[in-house]
């Protein structure tokens, strides 16, 4: 690896992908460095068979409609699925009555539009406070569905940040995998694996990164790394930035796991459908039932939940989605039900986490983690994004964003 380069960007997830992808158009020498041995980052598919992948982070294209992902992926040929997702069909589920499902969807369209209205009126409290009295026994499936969205309970989540979340509603998916798909976008002659950043010392008139291949300088850097790993302050930064670790930690991501299991006989369980573990606590999986017909559960822990489920260790989350299924489906699927992968996103020290939420009191926190310091520390990441955070395409467009802001801090403009 040579030296001494214009841009270094630090990570090769989505953002880092989109931002290197923008930089090698101009005339710029160009590095990503990962940490990993993968590129992709929370975008991973698992090829666990080739006519099995497995999303083990993003698997929607979420607002799908304007999602830039979306047009990529088609002029690279890769192929779509548009059938609307099971979660947002209550016809498709399994476990409430049809008077139920009208119920539910009256509590939470309810609990939506009060949170709606208090994030126009600029509140900025905590997302429980405004569970409607009529939410009654409805509060733990929405406490549950908080858990999988925001990967924390509601009295961790910022009305304002909550609100400003936009979404169009339609979601896609990738048959071979999302990960796989953007992986598939990055420009890999400039990625450097295994190649961990340590430290940056921006006090001089180049920066200056120690990786784990030695030191190199640059003139500019866009750092793509997860929140919760610069407000632990994982890349050492010289001088220190406290402004962008005190925003990070207003960022914190929560968790959000992935348990798949084959089933062998999958004609037991309705394909494209969904199932809530249970409809009466907030600890439960959320189980989505062959997706696009395959012989797959892909079973999905949030939250507190799925926190203390990792700090069990290895299996547990597995164990308790079996349990969940067999109290729905009967013993007999017990032995059925063949364990393909789990996650443990809290775990993984290139990410510690799924993705970002902002504490209440922390909406602002985006921007001041996005801002630019001095013209040549520059910062992506789903957490920057301020309308599309947690998402694979938020991520994806605030590589595209530090990218342009690089270039014209160093007075090019791309080819
Ligand atoms: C279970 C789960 C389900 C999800 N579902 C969806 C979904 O359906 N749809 C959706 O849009 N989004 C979803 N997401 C969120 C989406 O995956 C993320 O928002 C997005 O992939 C984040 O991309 P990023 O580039 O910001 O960060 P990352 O993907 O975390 O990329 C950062 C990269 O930096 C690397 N790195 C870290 N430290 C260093 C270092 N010191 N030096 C060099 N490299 C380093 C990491 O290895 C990583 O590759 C999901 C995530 C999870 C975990």
């Amino acid at each position: 690896m040579q030296d001494e380069f214009d841009v270094v960007v630090i990570g090769a997830g989505a953002a880092g992908l989109a931002a290197a992808a923008r930089l090698s158009r101009a005339a710029l020498s160009v590095v990503v460095l990962e940490g990993q041995g993968r590129i992709g980052g929370r975008a991973h598919t698992l090829a666990a068979r080739s006519d099995l992948p497995l999303d083990l982070g993003c698997g929607w294209l979420h607002s799908a409609d304007r999602n830039p992902l979306a047009a990529l992926f088609s002029r690279a040929g890769i192929a779509l699925d548009r059938t609307p997702p099971a979660w947002s069909r209550p016809e498709t589920n399994q476990n409430l009555s049809p008077d139920e499902r009208v119920a539910f969807t009256a509590a939470m369209r309810d609990f939506e539009a009060a949170l709606d209205q208090a994030a126009r009126s600029g509140q900025e409290s905590r997302a429980v406070a405004h569970l409607p009295p009529s939410a009654g026994r409805w509060t733990p499936m929405l406490e549950a569905f908080s858990a999988y969205y925001n990967g924390a309970p509601l009295s961790q989540v910022s009305v304002q940040d909550y609100g400003a979340f936009q979404d169009t509603g339609v979601d896609w998916r990738a048959l071979d995998g999302y990960g796989a798909a953007i992986c598939s976008l990055a420009p890999r002659a400039l990625i450097v694996p295994h190649c961990a950043v340590l430290s940056i010392d921006h006090g001089g008139p180049r920066l200056r990164l120690e990786t784990a291949r030695g030191a190199i300088t640059a003139k500019a850097a866009v750092l793509t790394v997860s929140s919760a790993l610069i407000a632990q302050e994982a890349i050492r930064i010289h001088p220190r930035l406290p402004a962008k670790v005190d925003a990070a930690t207003g960022l914190p991501l929560g968790q959000a796991d992935k348990v798949f299991l084959r089933p062998s006989a999958p004609e037991v369980f309705p394909r494209e459908s969904h199932l809530w573990g249970a409809t009466d606590k907030a600890a439960t999986g959320s189980y989505y039932l062959r997706p696009l017909g395959r012989p797959v559960i892909e079973c999905y822990f949030g939250g507190d939940h799925a926190r203390a489920l990792s700090a069990e260790g290895p299996g547990a989350a597995t164990a308790l989605a079996i349990d969940e299924l067999v109290a729905h489906y009967g013993a007999d699927v017990r032995g059925q039900l063949q364990p393909l992968a789990e996650t443990r996103w809290g775990d993984d020290p290139w990410a510690l986490g799924a993705y970002s939420h902002a504490l209440p009191g922390c909406a602002a926190a985006r921007r001041a983690l996005a801002e630019p310091v001095d013209g040549r520390l520059f910062f992506a990441g789903e957490a920057t994004s301020s309308r599309s955070f947690s998402t694979a395409h938020g991520a994806w467009e605030s590589g595209l964003r530090a990218a342009d802001e690089a270039l014209e801090a160093l007075g090019l403009r791309e080819s």
